[in-house]
């Protein structure tokens, strides 16, 4: 029996030893930049020729690793390779299945630092945003190792005269993994381990920003002596490799997380049956958000504002759970907007290796175009009371950005921009603030602060998101606790870290044996 879960504890780094073992592992992660990381197909790896650089957005100068780009020929090989070894992994049980992801979860449990430090360097996240992402890829592992064990324990059927019952979940086959750059472990790694712990072999398409991290996690599957060909690593273009893989006829399934326009593009494309295809492929898509923390006029304000400030400019505001709305009920708005403006002053920003740092840059160059431009967009539709500058000599900085008096059907108060801007509208009282919470195509995470009983119970019943907080901010879902995943064009609501998700992964077979 494996004892009970639980969340893995951030690392405080107000302790010197913690402090210490970072600036080693930065030290560490520096000395190896430049790097270069290979396919991985059924254990052999392999160099395409064709290599894909993955730069330090805090410093574009840093090349920081490099992997092989996949091609469509090395996808069908990766595919093949998947399902040779899903003939022998299928047939493993559920138990040893889940001993390579707790092994690999003690792996990353001893290398935490030395991810966490890949991950400031790889993706611009601060020390403690870094960090937490790697606990919560521990979580994953440790949370879907139980679950594995758990569906694949005899479940209940009723008895029929005559006959015995049983009804048996199995695994799926092969999937195509295709993460986003934003959580790079965390996700990535959840994605992958909950697949292949079910049963699956997978091909892994890391995002292209995020690509060492990737590779990484591929080698302490490795080490943790998952058997060649279950995970399959093939970086490469999302429009070629991703496509292709989406796209063929052996895949059976395809577990993305991403923008929605990739992952209606994705629903699309796995709706379309391939010549020689035999089942209908399960998509499970999470896609992006426009989330909402609603202000109420009998609110704790200096709270709501922290709230606020740390959903929309915590990880630049690239987390898909960020706060880009902020609705205020008229009566506190311009104490809020005060307030708001006076904290986020304070923000520091600067390369995201300096631990002083609270916000480092956007993820790329593309990022920091669109943001701008969503920048240009606001002026027309807010005010703008801070921010709406950015550097990117360096590397790709935009200050935090806030935009005052925006109607709720302003393009910055619709479209995900996933960057450090936020929206401020003002709402009349707390029925029209939650109308306008729900006014978006989205239905990801969203937060209300209000002190008074009714409207939370109001919002319980009415707030159309899939993860909701009260009185606290909309980022930082804890695995088991806060199983994540959103409604409407927010995705397919997985919710990852929850006691359902493993079952997107496998279909039950029901067996009844005449007596
Ligand atoms: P993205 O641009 O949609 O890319 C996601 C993944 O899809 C990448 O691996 C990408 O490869 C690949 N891809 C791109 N085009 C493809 C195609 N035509 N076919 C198959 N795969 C393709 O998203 P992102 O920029 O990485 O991540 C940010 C987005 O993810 C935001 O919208 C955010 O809200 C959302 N997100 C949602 C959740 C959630 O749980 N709901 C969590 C995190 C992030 P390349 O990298 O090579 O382009
Ligand atoms: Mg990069």
């Amino acid at each position: 029996m494996l004892p009970e879960f639980k969340n893995f504890a951030l690392t405080d780094f107000s302790k010197d030893g913690n402090k210490r073992r970072m600036l080693e592992a930065l030290a560490k992660v520096r000395a190896e930049f430049g790097k270069e990381y290979p396919i991985v197909i059924g254990g052999e790896k392999i160099k395409s020729g064709d290599v894909l650089k993955s730069y330090n957005p805090s410093n574009k100068e840093d090349v920081v690793g490099m992997v092989q780009k996949g091609t469509p020929e090395l996808a069908q090989k990766a595919i093949s390779a998947a399902w040779d070894a899903f003939e022998s992994w299928r047939r493993v049980s559920a138990k040893e299945r889940a001993g390579y992801l707790l092994k690999a979860a003690e792996l990353v449990r001893q290398r935490r630092f030395e991810l966490a430090a890949l991950m400031v360097y790889e993706t611009g996240k601060n020390w403690t945003e870094a960090s937490a992402d790697v606990a919560e890829a521990i979580d994953f592992l440790e949370f879907y190792s139980r679950e594995a064990i758990r569906w694949a324990n005899p479940q209940p059927v009723i008895a029929s005269p005559g006959e015995t019952n049983e009804l048996v979940y199995v695994p799926l086959g092969v999937g195509a993994i295709i993460p986003p750059w934003n959580f790079p472990v965390a996700i990535l790694v959840g994605m992958t381990s909950s697949a292949i712990v079910a049963g699956n072999t997978v091909v892994l398409k890391p995002a292209s920003d995020a690509c060492i991290l990737g590779a990484k996690f591929c080698e302490i599957m490795e080490e943790a002596g998952l058997p060649p060909g279950v995970l399959n690593l093939l970086p490469g273009s999302g429009s070629e490799v991703g496509e292709y893989l989406v796209t063929n006829s052996d895949i059976r399934f395809i577990s993305f997380t991403g923008s929605k326009q990739v992952g209606l593009r994705i629903i699309q494309n796995a709706a379309k049956t391939q010549l020689g295809q035999k089942w209908t492929k399960r998509v499970v898509a999470e896609m992006g958000g426009k989330n909402a923390i609603i202000v109420d006029s009998e609110a704790d304000v200096e709270n709501a504002v922290q709230g606020i400030i740390a959903s929309a400019y915590g990880y630049q505001g690239q987390k898909c759970s960020a706060c880009s709305r902020a609705i205020v009920v008229k009566d506190v708005y311009d104490e809020v907007i005060m307030a708001l403006r006076d904290k986020t002053k304070r923000i520091k920003i600067g390369p995201a290796e300096n631990f002083d740092n609270y916000m480092g840059p956007v993820i790329n160059q593309a990022a920091y175009e669109k943001i701008s431009r969503y920048i240009e967009v606001g002026r027309n539709e807010g005010e703008l009371i801070l921010g709406g500058d950015g550097d990117n000599s360096k590397g790709y900085f935009i200050k935090p950005t806030i935009f005052t008096h925006v109607s709720c059907d302003a393009r910055i108060a619709q479209e995900e921009i996933f960057g450090p801007v936020l929206a401020v509208i003002k709402a009349e009282d707390f029925d029209e603030a939650l109308t306008i919470a729900n006014g978006t195509d989205y239905g990801l995470t969203g937060s209300v602060y209000t002190t008074n009983p009714e409207k939370i119970k109001k919002a319980k019943e009415q707030f159309f998101v899939g993860n909701l907080y009260l009185n606290r901010k909309c980022t930082g879902a804890l695995v088991g606790a806060q199983p994540f995943g959103g409604f409407n064009m927010s995705g397919t609501d997985s919710k990852a870290g929850g006691k359902e998700y493993l079952l997107l992964f496998i279909q039950a077979k029901s067996i009844c044996e005449r007596k």
